[in-house]
């Protein structure tokens, strides 16, 4: 099962796709923890989405989706990913069905965690305060919601009418937030899909 974890920075997909790690086996794919490793081990691609990442917009789709396509062949034997942070386009959801479905794959669910705006920066700056990461720094922080807002919710309505989107109230506890996630999965499992190949069909592409 393939699943995607959908919601704004810091609502709390990191923690419940690690979660889901453990119980489930699945393989997390965060781009954003890859993109981190990558300016930790000092990588000439580190360097390169530095100074992108600190100013809270996205890097562009093909660094990303390059990342995930090397994550889908080293975990070959997978018993399914959750995509975390991925994807934030539309071309990224696209890309992410043709490669899936080059792998005899597809999206099956799309959880979206469902938060509170003004919640979520108040969960930052404790972040912030903790873990020092500078993206999470207020102003920062500002413009990665923008961005979520202008290029990333677009997907909602797209994974809706393609019947894959689940929302959970993101602002509960974690094990609440969990629990809603287990049995909208369990409910997923039997759940009505459509193919890929939607997005061609919607953009008019071939
Ligand atoms: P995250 O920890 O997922 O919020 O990601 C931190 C930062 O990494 C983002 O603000 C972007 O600059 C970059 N990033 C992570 N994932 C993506 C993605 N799928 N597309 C573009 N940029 C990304």
């Amino acid at each position: 099962m393939n699943i995607i974890l959908f919601g704004p920075p810091a609502a709390g997909k990191g923690t419940q796709a690690k979660r889901l790690v453990s119980e489930r086996g699945f393989v997390q794919l965060s781009t954003g923890d890859m993109l981190r490793a990558a300016r930790s081990a000092g990588t000439e691609l580190g360097q390169r989405v530095a100074a992108i990442m600190d100013s809270g917009q996205l890097v562009s789709d093909a660094i990303v989706i390059e990342l995930i396509e090397d994550q889908l062949d080293t975990h070959k034997d997978a018993a399914g990913f959750i995509f975390d942070g991925f994807p934030r386009t539309v071309p990224q959801a696209e890309a992410l069905d043709a490669t899936l479905a080059k792998r005899d794959m597809e999206v099956d669910a799309v959880i979206r965690l469902r938060v509170d705006e003004d919640a979520l920066l108040e969960r930052v700056t404790k972040r912030y305060e903790e873990q020092g990461r500078e993206d999470d720094n207020p102003e920062t922080f500002k413009k990665r919601i923008e961005a979520y807002n202008a290029q990333t919710a677009p997907l909602l309505p797209i994974y809706a009418e393609r019947k894959k989107l689940v929302e959970v109230d993101g602002m509960g506890t974690i094990e609440s937030v969990a629990g809603e996630i287990d049995s909208a999965l369990d409910r997923k499992k039997g759940g009505a899909t459509e193919k890929p190949g939607f997005f061609a069909r919607l953009f008019g592409k071939s």
